[in-house]
């Protein structure tokens, strides 16, 4: 197995003796052995190395295996680190102590290596699947906050992102705009050219809004056929022209159903916080009901065009 991918074990003694015979333990596991002489060592490797496994002495000059292990559990639990005392069998009615600290195991001297390696076994059990469930864990809140047809954020993610945005825009003093979109007589493209066509045509504009949207803005749909498009630090010609630009590339594609060539439009209404500092920001839900009515009039004045909300 390469060095990259053998799981990282520290074993930190300060007796020459013991990490001699931790090493010969090890000799044929295969895991990383990162060596540490004191506490203070140990904890230097740590925060360098992440191990997964640590196997420390009870008792050293300048840290305890407790204190060290008080140091891990204090820092990110993420990655896992799983930590095992060595301690001499005098030391055994300390043992409370050291799992109460956040240990998961313990050893007395004299060890016997292959009950060390076993028990080292069982840490890289749990470590692994600790990984799992975190990657897992990492993937559902991704999916939760996507939405899959169009590979765009959902309404969950924007309701998370915007407020947060909305006042740094209050505290910081940067303009903060909300686009609502909603594609026109979308329901006859389903009803002429079939669901599977529209949900093509929902991509389609996803990847628009996408290719015209810079990292600090945020874009999404929010169902159906609605748009949800958030510009920040951008002035309203800014904005106009951008949202003027999405709905142009849009009404300039050509989707081919059948033997056909279908056109589609969006319309788009805008609201926006200027920023203005010391002024209290507007709730988000309001800029979305200001932002919904503007595309209402857009909707009225004929559809396939932008409209601002009145100042
Ligand atoms: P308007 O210009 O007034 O917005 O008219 P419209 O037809 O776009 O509006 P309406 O709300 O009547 O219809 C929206 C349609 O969007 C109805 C529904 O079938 C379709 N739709 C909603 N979600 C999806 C989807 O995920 N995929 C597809 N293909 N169609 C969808
Ligand atoms: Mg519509
Ligand atoms: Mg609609």
């Amino acid at each position: 197995m390469p060095a990259k991918d053998r799981l990282k074990v520290l074993v930190a003694d300060d007796s020459a003796v013991y990490r001699k015979l931790v090493e010969q333990a090890f000799t044929d596991a295969n895991y990383l052995l990162l060596v540490a002489r004191s506490g203070q060592e140990a904890i230097d490797l740590i925060s360098e190395h992440f191990p997964a496994i640590v196997i420390t002495d009870w008792v050293m000059p300048d840290l305890t295996g407790i204190e060290l292990c008080q140091r891990i559990r204090a820092g990110s639990q993420n990655p896992y680190t799983y930590v095992i005392i060595l301690t001499s069998v005098s030391e055994k009615e300390n043992v409370v102590k050291g799992l109460a600290a956040g240990a998961d195991d313990y050893l007395t001297k004299p060890f016997h290596p292959e009950e060390l390696l076993a028990r080292v076994e069982v840490g890289r059990r749990l470590v692994e699947l600790h990984r799992q469930v975190g990657a897992k864990n990492r993937l559902l809140e991704e999916l939760a906050l996507t939405d899959s047809l169009t590979c765009l954020p959902n309404r969950r993610a924007i309701d998370e992102w915007a407020p947060r945005q909305l006042s740094g825009a209050a505290r910081h003093g940067f303009p903060f705009w909300v686009v609502m979109a909603d594609l026109d007589n979308f329901k006859s493209v389903n009803d002429s050219s079939g669901h599977d066509a529209g949900d093509k045509v929902l991509k389609r504009f996803a990847e628009i809004l996408k290719t015209n949207s810079r990292r600090s803005n945020i874009c999404g749909r929010i169902g159906g056929e609605e748009f949800l498009f958030i510009l920040t630090h951008a002035d309203k010609e800014n904005v106009a022209s951008v949202v003027e630009r999405v709905r142009r590339q849009f009404e300039e594609q050509d989707f081919f159903f059948g033997n056909r060539v279908v056109k589609v439009t969006a319309s788009f209404g805008i609201s926006g916080f200027q920023g203005e500092q010391g002024l209290l920001p507007p709730d988000f839900s309001s800029l979305l009901s200001q932002a919904d009515l503007a595309l209402y009039t857009a909707k009225h004045r004929g559809r396939n065009r932008v409209e601002f909300a009145p100042e």
